[in-house]
């Protein structure tokens, strides 16, 4: 044990209640899951109802359902972890035997936990514990012999959620009267309570492992996935799945996410292709395009064909193209009914991460991750060029304003001021951008920035953003680049889709803007609403603030 062997108040870093004869208790040997390990819990609102700084264990009271729902992720071999900020503590409302009897009574109640993570701090101590500082994350990870990324975290407020998102863990907001709307319209993964935030850890967890191998192998696999470079590389971990279970793997790609094609780990041979059906801005349906494309795809000898779609978009028209190409076996995501267009036609529920809902296909295919792979974004490592060398050391921050969709792009003005903020703060900022940015990326640098403005291709791109220390950007594919390098990401969000799905996955990160805006799920391309307010109400010292939060240090001077 390591708590009573300091004075609490003197430290900055979080209490650590981990009996060594705990770790590795009770686990049998399993298949390492493929998304979590371990499940981090709030105590009050979340576990337990909440009485402001008990002290009492007699005021224990389990959240209806707890204890059902612990065992239930104990039975499926998780491992748990309280994470709790108890200010009370620094402002001496009980003491620590106090709060180490009401812990006894909740497992008295809930049963054993793995580790408990206490911040005893008040917000005024700045420690590196008391959430949303992902300190007690990072923290409870380690007891539990794992990573951030590997945890996911269940809490009733948004500083909980905060927490895991800055470490690069999932978050749950499990909502009571006290939660603030703007907190759960900022989270997410929202579940109605404790049980069914359990449920669908679950169904996630169970959802990416295939229940039946294909029944016959796999020589040669088809994967499908059209539109941008951002839903290209969130594609990343599905089709190295798929890789994984077939000899040959053939992307199928549009032109828009070639570039990001060519950055996959587990790609063969890839075909570029416009799909009339997917393109935001399509052009008309060519028959004799279309004739060529399904001789094309006959000639490949596809084994089986899985075609991967974001929420939005329908596989069937590719599907029927497949069909009278020869191709035997499809799989796909889709709502619409698909006749015998499919032979394995998944469902998916909204929400789901994009890589996850996509993992979820594959696993439906008889398709998963081998061991050792963890389900995150990643890219070919000799794909990507070596970092021009006149940018300096690494640690530099890099700032990409522009998107595809002007909807999800950082206002150039609230960008500029952004590079002025970050430069006072001591940061070497580089502004990115595409060539068709150059005159945004110019005027932003000029507050005191590098403008790398069409200077790199994607490839390229990837590499400046791999030394960066973190990288502000909003959604769009940089996002995607920085979480593939697991660059930490303060993502200025436009909550145009839904942020469970889209937000940078499995990195750390924090999220920026106004997620109740009038834009939420409309899916614009560009912003319905005058002065695009989700993001341009965003205070550049919310930025200097959230690379403190990710551990991101300027150059000094501070
Ligand atoms: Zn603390």
């Amino acid at each position: 044990m390591r708590q009573d062997q300091e004075d609490p108040y003197q430290r900055r870093s979080a209490q650590v209640y981990a009996a060594a004869d705990r770790a590795g208790s009770g686990s049998v040997a399993r298949p390492r899951p493929i998304l979590y390990d371990a499940v981090l819990l709030d105590r009050d609102g979340t576990l337990i109802e909440d009485v402001p700084y008990n002290g009492d264990p007699e005021k224990v009271r389990p959240v209806p359902g707890a204890r059902a729902a612990l065992d239930r992720l104990r039975a499926a071999g998780l491992r748990l972890a309280v994470v709790t900020n108890q200010s009370g503590l620094a402002r001496g409302y009980f003491t620590g035997e106090q709060m180490r009897a009401v812990h006894a009574r909740v497992e008295e109640l809930l049963g054993r936990f793995d580790a408990w993570l206490v911040c005893p701090h008040d917000d005024a101590d700045g420690c590196d514990c008391r959430k949303p500082a992902p300190g007690l994350v990072h923290a409870a990870a380690r007891e539990l012999g794992t990573t951030a990324s590997r945890c996911v975290l269940v809490g009733d407020i948004g500083r909980d959620v905060a927490a895991a998102l800055a470490a690069g863990a999932a978050g749950v907001l499990v909502p009571t009267p006290v939660t603030r709307p703007e907190e759960i319209a900022a989270a997410g993964w929202v579940a109605a309570d404790l049980p069914a935030a359990v449920a669908e850890i679950l169904r996630r967890q169970q959802a990416v492992q295939p229940s039946d191998l294909p029944t016959e192998p796999v020589r040669t696999a088809l994967v499908v996935r059209s539109d941008s470079a951002g839903d290209v590389l969130v594609t990343g971990p599905a089709i190295r799945a798929v890789a994984a279970g077939a000899e040959r793997v053939v992307l199928l790609c549009g032109p828009r996410g070639r570039a990001a094609a060519n950055l996959l780990p587990g790609v063969d041979e890839i075909i570029e292709h416009p799909l009339p059906w997917i393109d935001p801005t399509p052009g008309p349906v060519d028959p004799e395009a279309v004739r060529s494309l399904t001789a094309r795809l006959g000639a490949v000898g596809v084994d089986q064909a899985v075609v991967f779609t974001s929420f939005h978009q329908s596989a069937l028209p590719l599907a029927l193209l497949l069909r009278m190409a020869g191709i035997g076996r499809i799989a796909a995501i889709s709502d619409d009914y698909p006749g015998s267009l499919l032979d394995i036609r998944h469902r998916v529920p909204v929400g789901v991460p994009e890589p996850e809902r996509a993992l979820s296909l594959a696993a439906a295919a008889g398709h998963r991750l081998p061991d050792g792979d963890e389900p995150v974004l990643r890219l070919r490592r000799n794909a990507v060029p070596p970092r021009p060398a006149d940018l300096g050391d690494p640690g530099y921050v890099v700032l990409h304003p522009g998107s595809a969709a002007s909807s999800r792009a950082c206002p150039p003005e609230l960008a500029t001021r952004i590079v002025g903020a970050l430069t006072d703060a001591g940061h070497r900022v580089f502004v990115t951008g595409g060539p068709d940015e150059r005159a945004v990326t110019a005027g932003v640098a000029a507050a005191g920035g590098t403008d790398l403005g069409g200077r790199t291709d994607l490839a390229g791109l990837a590499a400046i953003v791999a030394d960066a220390g973190a990288v502000v950007v909003g959604n769009t594919g940089p996002a995607h680049l920085a979480a593939a390098a697991g660059v930490p990401v303060v993502s200025l969000f436009a909550p145009t889709v839904p942020f469970g799905q889209w937000g940078p996955y499995r990195v750390p990160t924090v999220r920026l803007g106004d997620a109740a805006a009038p834009c939420r799920d409309t899916r614009a391309a560009s912003c319905p609403v005058p002065g695009h307010p989700c993001l341009s109400g965003i205070d550049p010292d919310e930025v200097v603030d959230a690379l403190r939060t990710l551990a991101v240090g300027g150059g000094g001077g501070r």
